[in-house]
């Protein structure tokens, strides 16, 4: 009852940002030019519904009040703040980015501040409630269902921008985890559309340590993760833009790597020539590939423990007696 609600006002709340965006002036001076200059044609804003919510803080809970919905749910959907009894857009000259659950309803958004974020959050996204948990949500996935199945890969983003851009590219099998750490809820949801995750994230240590996080849950999910590392200061959607897309596909496929031969290899990196901290190493690889679902994936975790054990240049059997102490 609460959630048919919440899909409703929310759906109703799109097509005003919209309306806002594209048939007014504020929207075509504020927010147009803006995803015009970030290189967001038309065509893709209107596929992501996108749009645009006014600097005037009465602008949406006036007419969502004409429409008659309920003011606290109005304050559930995070679309409008009850400051002392004043009902106030929470929303106030920001791009909107609509989410969508996987039948195409419209369960939150993200609100991006034009231009650079002084003082105020850049991006302000949807509170939990009863139709928006953020652990599962994965941003785009309504769009991406169709090419996931066709490539048989999932490629995970951090940003909304990121998962526009690669669709404005041709690369449509994209979602993005929003920031936040990835969650066992999320990768069950990519296992059900592919066994194959690739991991794009932002080249900066923040990016790589995120994609690490989710490493050995994603292997308990038995999901084959690659890494792609997108350069220094880029992000896909900056970099897609750079070089275009043709540049951007030859530099995923010839950057993709194997998860845990990556994270071995910078582990190792770290270590040097210290015995002990390779020791460390030793043990934490052990516990990653305990991580192995036994079950389904045997064969995987043996080839997986003689190529470590091969680049740490130690005892295959020695590696798979620590291997099975874990767990
Ligand atoms: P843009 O290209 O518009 O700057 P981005 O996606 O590159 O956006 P990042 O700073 O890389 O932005 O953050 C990645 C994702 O994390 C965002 O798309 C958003 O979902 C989330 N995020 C970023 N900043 C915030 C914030 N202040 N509050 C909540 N979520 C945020
Ligand atoms: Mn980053
Ligand atoms: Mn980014
Ligand atoms: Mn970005």
């Amino acid at each position: 009852q609460v959630a048919e609600s919440l899909h409703i006002i929310n759906g109703f709340a799109q097509k005003y940002f919209a309306e806002q965006l594209w048939q007014t002036q504020e929207g075509e001076a504020v927010a147009q030019s803006y995803l015009e200059e970030r290189g967001f044609r038309r065509e893709i804003s209107e596929k992501f519904q996108l749009g645009y919510s006014p600097q005037n803080r009465h602008s949406f809970v006036t007419a969502a009040l004409q429409k008659q919905y309920n003011a606290e749910l109005l304050v559930k959907t995070g679309l409008v703040v009850n400051r002392n009894e004043e009902l106030l857009d929470n929303y106030r000259g920001r791009i909107i980015f609509p989410i969508h659950n996987n039948t195409g309803k419209v369960i939150g958004f993200g609100a991006r501040v034009i231009g650079k974020a002084e003082k105020v959050p850049k991006y302000i996204n949807t509170p939990e409630n009863e139709i928006y948990v953020k652990s599962r949500i994965l941003y785009g996935a309504y769009f991406a269902r169709q090419s996931i199945d066709k490539q048989d890969e999932c490629l995970l983003v951090e940003g909304y921008t990121d998962v526009i851009s690669l669709h404005q590219a041709g690369i449509e099998n994209v979602v993005a985890s929003g920031g936040t750490s990835l969650t066992t809820d999320q990768l069950r949801i990519i296992k059900k559309y592919t066994n194959n995750l690739t991991i794009i994230y932002d080249g900066d240590s923040a990016g790589i340590k995120a994609a690490l996080r989710g490493l050995d849950m994603a292997l308990e999910e038995s999901l084959n993760v690659k890494l792609v590392l997108i350069p220094d200061k880029e992000d896909p959607d900056s970099y897609v833009n750079k070089v275009g897309a043709n540049a951007f596909r030859e530099f995923v496929a010839e950057h993709k790597k194997d998860f845990i031969l990556f994270q071995l290899e910078i582990m190792l990196k770290d270590a040097g020539n210290d015995v002990s901290r390779k020791n460390d190493v030793v043990n934490q690889i052990a516990e990653t590939l305990s991580k192995i679902n036994k079950t389904e994936d045997f064969t995987k975790q043996q080839e997986y423990i003689r190529q470590c054990s091969g680049i740490l240049r130690i005892d295959e059997t020695g590696l798979t007696t620590l291997v099975n102490k874990y767990k």
